[in-house]
């Protein structure tokens, strides 16, 4: 919203970008956890919105106000590196500002409450490598885990699944994995194969519909003349001929040149195919896929190994070979590419187009924590426990470290307070007393309880047990990144205050 305004300064500016930072919090709070609700959003720094992904609201939205920018940023970030937990990452980062805001209020100093977070921070990450937490972690929980509370969740041990096999026929490398979505059919009509998929059929219905031989790749098109282009003066009917004989000459020298180069297997084509050439294609039996993407070219390289060429005059060897088929999956035609750990393709099919977008976005999340974990092998216990625990682990520090003064503790425990928004938070969206929550986790010691939703279920319970964990490595972006921006975001008064001395 482009008001024009002058640059606060000051306390000012601290102020106006700690309320924008709490404002987008705001407006992904409650879709956070397995309770959390997709909603119409409205939030005066950024207008209204409808969501059900807190990352894809910020990446969607123009955010001008530079509090709710880093907010934003730091959302993108979670994304970029865990996949899961942008909003978590918002949400603490949100409260951990909330809370500075009242000792700002009350007088303590912006740099008293930044060391006082830089250290409990520092604390709370050490204690995260622990060996408190959780030893036999079965990798489908951490799945589970995260598609929890989102569209795939009726089928989720389907959907887990999925991930997993995904994710293992991957190599535990998320960039490897490329999912495809297709309406019609059902999540249980989905499939993980090992290479490529191609929402594609081939050119000839009359080409074979397996091949398992050279893997020509053209970047081009193999297109002729193309007559809207060209100024000519065509002053008899003989000389249109000749160029047309000319164009003839030409293409069939291409589809000769791309028969020799696939023969026995198969072309793909970034763009489009002169009607001659993929008609010479199709009697010499190679199968012609056309008006690919660059990434799915790309793909297909990585894949086989075939080089891309752009003009089928580069081709002098023959390339190398792949197994390619032309497939009815469900009710719709497929092209694959079999090949092993480069690419694998987990196919989703869902009935609607939004329907699919929620589990895209779901699974999304959901293979980029299961590869996490097969990366690290380190898990923690979900469903807040992980954020209390942190939270008395604080508290206690504040309470037991000697000479602090009254405002250095005070801040250490509003840190403290802003960890508990996690569990109090996924507690309020799934209508519980968010306040009785936190107290009661307050009071126990076992790190591994947290609270558990499922449906009506809802309690205190070893998060474990009930196999909701998540990634160590998520837990602690999420809480690296909220400590950082919150810092970032608190330090702007001293920076401009500096500046306009
Ligand atoms: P994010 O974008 O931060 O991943 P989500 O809406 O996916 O937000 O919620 C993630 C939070 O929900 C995590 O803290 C996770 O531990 C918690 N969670 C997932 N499943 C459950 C469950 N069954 N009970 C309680 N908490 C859960
Ligand atoms: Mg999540």
């Amino acid at each position: 919203m482009s008001e024009k305004r002058e640059a606060p300064k000051g306390r000012e500016a601290q102020i106006s970008n700690i309320r924008a930072a709490i404002g987008i919090a705001d407006a992904v709070r409650s879709t956070l956890g397995p309770g959390g609700f997709d909603k119409m959003l409205y939030n005066e720094a950024v207008g209204a919105l409808v969501t059900n992904d807190g990352v894809s609201i910020l990446r969607d939205i123009d955010i001008e106000h530079p509090g709710a920018e880093m907010m934003a940023d730091v959302a993108k970030t979670q994304e970029a590196t865990c996949k899961d937990g942008t909003t978590s990452v918002v949400v603490l980062a949100g409260q951990l500002l909330a809370v500075s805001e009242i000792l700002l209020t009350r007088g303590v100093h912006p740099s008293d409450i930044i060391r006082a977070y830089q250290e409990a921070g520092r604390l709370t990450l050490s204690d995260l490598d622990g060996d408190h937490w959780l030893t036999d972690v079965d990798i489908v929980d951490i799945a589970k885990t995260a598609l929890r509370g989102k569209a795939a969740e009726a089928d989720l041990d389907r959907a887990a699944a999925l991930c997993v096999e995904a994710a293992e026929k991957a190599g535990g490398n998320l960039d490897r994995i490329r999912v495809v979505t297709q309406t019609g059919g059902s999540l249980s009509d989905s499939a993980v194969h090992p290479g490529i998929i191609l929402n594609k059929a081939f050119v000839s219905d009359e080409t074979p519909k397996s091949v398992d031989g050279p893997v020509l790749l053209l970047n081009g098109g193999l297109e002729g003349l193309d007559y809207s282009q060209v100024q000519m003066q065509v002053t008899d009917v003989q000389q249109m001929h000749a160029m047309q004989q000319q164009e003839h000459q030409i293409l069939s020298d291409a589809a000769a040149m791309v028969a020799g180069a696939a023969e026995g297997g198969v072309v793909f084509v970034r763009d489009r195919v002169h009607e001659a050439v993929s008609h010479y294609l199709h009697q010499h039996g190679i199968p012609l896929v056309t008006s690919l993407q660059v990434s799915d070219m790309e793909a297909l390289s990585r894949l086989t190994g075939a080089p891309i060429y752009h003009r089928i005059e580069d081709v002098k060897d023959i390339p190398p070979t792949a197994a390619v088929e032309e497939r009815n999956i469900g009710d719709l035609r497929y092209v694959t590419v079999d090949g092993e750990g480069a690419a694998v393709t987990l196919l989703i099919r869902g009935a609607t187009r939004s329907t699919l977008d929620e589990f895209e976005r779901a699974f999304d999340d959901a293979v980029g924590v299961t590869c996490l974990y097969m990366n690290d092998q380190r898990a923690v216990p979900g469903g807040g426990a992980a954020y209390s625990h942190f939270g008395r682990l604080v508290r206690k520090k504040a309470q037991d470290t000697e000479g602090l003064t009254a405002r250095e503790r005070m801040a250490i425990e509003a840190f403290a307070d802003g960890l508990e928004v996690i569990p109090a938070t996924i507690a309020s969206n799934a209508g519980m007393d968010a306040l009785d929550v936190v107290m009661e986790l307050r009071s126990i010691t076992d790190p591994r309880r947290g609270l558990y939703i499922n449906g009506s279920v809802r309690g205190i319970e070893d998060m474990v047990d009930v196999g909701v964990v998540e990634p160590l490595a998520l837990v602690e972006q999420v809480i690296s990144s909220a400590v950082e921006v919150t810092l970032a975001i608190l330090r702007i008064d001293d920076i401009m205050g500096r500046r306009t001395e």
